[in-house]
Parts: structure tokens; C-alpha cells; sequence
């Protein structure tokens, strides 16, 4: 089984992010729709990092520097609530 540690690095780091994000914009919307648009932002901005796997990915701090290092994933998580923000689709 392929995995991509962006997509789980994001996945993990998403609700935080956002959470944090929430409390300086009581107004951002965190419905599931704007939560899916979020995440695929985020991925669009982030390079992929695939690896290959029989058993369930073992994720650790590493995976973060394996893919450019948590601040990179935080400002990429951080663009695209702004952008879902200013457009919401739900
Ligand atoms: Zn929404």
C-alpha cells in the first residue's frame, strides 16, 4: 500500500491549525465541506512524499522533516483556511 506523509502530516495537523486559526477569526467556518476544501489546498501547495507500506503508516515527529518541516505544512494549512475563508463553497 502506498501512503502519502503529506496527506497524513496535514491531516494530522489540520484540526490544530485551524482550531488556533478560530481563535483570532471566531468567524471561520469549520463545517466538513470547508474542512475538505482546506485540505486539499493545503496538499496542492505541498510536495507529495510516498512511501510504501505493507502495514499502517508509523508516524512520528520525522515524517515532518521528511516533508519540509512542521512550519511549512502550518503556512500551507494556514493559505488555504484564508482562501476557503474568503470562498466558502458550503
Ligand atoms: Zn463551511
Amino acid at each position: 500500500m502506498v501512503h502519502n506523509y503529506t496527506e497524513e502530516a496535514v491531516r494530522r495537523a489540520l484540526p490544530d491549525v485551524l482550531q488556533e486559526y478560530r481563535l483570532a477569526h471566531p468567524d471561520t467556518c469549520d463545517c466538513q465541506r470547508c474542512r475538505e476544501d482546506i485540505l486539499a489546498l493545503s496538499l496542492n501547495q505541498l510536495p507529495p512524499h510516498y512511501v510504501a507500506s505493507n502495514e499502517g503508516t508509523i508516524f512520528t515527529k520525522v515524517s515532518f522533516d521528511q516533508i519540509g518541516g512542521k512550519a511549512q505544512v502550518i503556512a500551507a494549512i494556514t493559505n488555504a483556511i484564508k482562501t476557503v475563508s474568503a470562498h466558502p463553497r458550503h
